[in-house]
């Protein structure tokens, strides 16, 4: 079994001069620092707007607490104490590489990633990285899959390896973009009145495909330096054009990336959750329009039959990438909630409830989702690609877990906390002379708890619970890597033939021949 670190663990990274740091690059490991992934951000051509365009994402304050996320990933893969989680050794270069540059071939390897994604998300709440890595597990078996097939006789999995090899070498953390605008649901992709609603072929020459279409929303879209495209869903032969899997640099001529949620922005007082003054979630919206791909970045095009193996891949892989995160984050739940019933005086019997019976409701699910990564990794397969696929049932029903139980988590910390996290006074009264002693009545409960942690620990309920922020947080959970309308029918898919032997079962208890 995975040990989960229960306690987030920090690295200390010192960062020598930049040659040194380029040489690392080149020697027996392929591991960026935090700084040089900074500095390939900074060196990119300015293609992302958010109310105008951003001539660099690390001077942007809202894109740079996103880029201290992801930079979180290259930090922990130097620091020896996770070493052995955060890297591997790559078959393709006989390098030490970032673990999320790797592509799990056993059940150790699912294991380590659980307890890499796991650890960043204590950190980060979401690691992010993990969507971009997720698209390259699923490129990986998706193109060997589909070169298996002798009528349509491509050769995209040695392209692909070819990419991966570039990635890993250069440790880039690229941006998975799976999921396209869709335009109306209630018709399909090739009926959309906008043909850009699906990312699509619009013409092929010797050299490549040109590509236009828009894909959001998508993670780390504002500061990758790659992107991978993945077809999100299944399309019919007339809908081949929009069978399209590639990998593109980020500021390729023709690309533009949109910034999105610009209200979602983070207190930053000096009572303020810790969290928000340095990590954000931002989204982007991609817009390709006649984008160039040369054909050994072409990774699917035409085979629409293979479609939706590609994003079936994806959604697995990604789905118990969550069982490793969402029990993080349950767990941080839990722990403000223990906590703010201790400060409050309401543990034990309260009215007509029991905060013991409240807690459990929220402890409850970081160990079932726990388990269904664990049991994900249990019954994993190997594929003839020669990656290790975790169960698809398991892994779906942690990520079924997290969205359904995540909403109702929040509300029981609501219960639990009152209203005090959006009743806080304005933070300087604390402080103030004359309005201080006043405004600190507030917080006067059991003695010992001062009101200053008081008041941060209601700040960071206010942070998860009715923030821009943990609004973000509430939605990503519950449709991020899909939603929870599709997990259920995996789930259902997968049991249909158990079911067959549950109604034998029913028959023969109820003596029906
Ligand atoms: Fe990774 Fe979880 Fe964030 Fe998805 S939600 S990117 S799985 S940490």
């Amino acid at each position: 079994m995975t040990k989960l670190n229960i306690k987030a663990k920090k690295a200390q990274v010192k960062v020598s001069d930049p040659e040194s740091q380029r040489s690392r690059l080149n020697n027996s490991e392929t591991l960026k620092t935090p700084e040089e992934y900074r500095a390939a951000l900074s060196k990119m051509k300015p293609n992302i707007v958010k109310d105008k365009v951003v001539r660099d994402p690390c001077k942007d304050k809202e894109l740079d607490k996103g880029i201290n996320v992801v930079a979180v990933s290259y930090e922990y893969a130097h620091d020896q104490k996770m070493k052995e989680f955060m890297t591997a050794k790559s078959p393709l270069t006989g390098k030490t590489i970032h673990r999320y540059n790797h592509i799990p071939r056993s059940k150790e390897d699912l294991e380590k990633r659980y307890e890499m994604i796991n650890t960043l998300a204590q950190e980060t709440f979401c690691a992010q990285r993990c969507v971009g890595s997720d698209a390259l597990y699923a490129l990986f078996m998706g193109t060997y899959l589909v070169d298996q097939d002798k009528v349509l006789n491509t050769n995209y999995h040695r392209h692909f390896l070819e990419y991966l090899k570039y990635v890993q070498e250069n440790d880039i953390a690229p941006a998975g973009a799976i999921t396209d605008a869709k335009g109306d649901r209630s018709v399909s992709p090739a009926e959309q009145p906008e043909r850009d609603s699906y990312v699509h072929v619009v013409r092929k020459t010797d050299k490549g495909v040109y590509v236009s279409g828009v894909k959001s929303p998508i993670t780390t879209g504002a500061y990758a330096e790659e992107i991978c495209v993945l077809p999100g869903r299944q399309f019919a032969a007339h809908e081949k054009d929009f069978a399209i899997a590639f990998a593109i640099p980020a500021d390729a001529e023709g690309i533009t990336r949109f910034v999105l949620s610009p209200e979602i922005k983070a207190l930053e007082g000096e009572f303020s959750a810790c969290h928000g003054k340095k990590y954000l979630n931002k989204e982007a919206m991609i817009v390709f329009e006649d984008v160039f791909v040369p054909w050994g970045r072409v990774f699917l095009c035409g085979e629409y039959q293979y479609a939706g193996r590609y994003a079936d891949f994806f959604a697995t892989v990604h789905r118990f990438s969550y069982c490793a995160c969402k029990p993080a984050v349950f767990n941080l739940l839990s722990g403000a909630a223990a906590l703010i019933s201790e400060y409050n005086g309401t543990e034990g019997k309260y009215l007509f409830s029991d905060s013991k019976g409240k807690l459990f409701d929220i402890m409850k699910n970081a160990d079932m989702i726990q388990g269904m990564g664990q049991a994900a990794i249990k019954f994993a397969k190997e594929t003839e690609s020669g990656a290790v696929l975790p169960d698809p049932k398991y892994a779906n029903l942690g990520k079924f877990i997290s969205g359904e139980q995540f909403p109702k988590a929040i509300s029981i910390l609501q219960d639990m906390a009152g209203n005090l996290p959006v009743s806080l006074p304005h933070e300087n009264l604390l402080k103030d002379k004359e309005y201080g002693p006043k405004v600190k009545k507030v917080f006067a409960r059991k003695e010992g708890i001062p009101p200053e942690d008081h008041y941060r620990l209601n700040e960071l309920i206010r942070t998860i619970a009715a923030s821009d922020e943990g609004g973000l947080l509430q939605f990503g959970t519950r449709h991020g890597g899909g939603t929870i309308e599709v997990e259920k029918a995996t789930i259902y898919t997968q049991n249909l033939k158990k079911l067959q032997e549950c109604k034998k079962m029913a028959k023969r208890q109820a003596g029906i021949e």
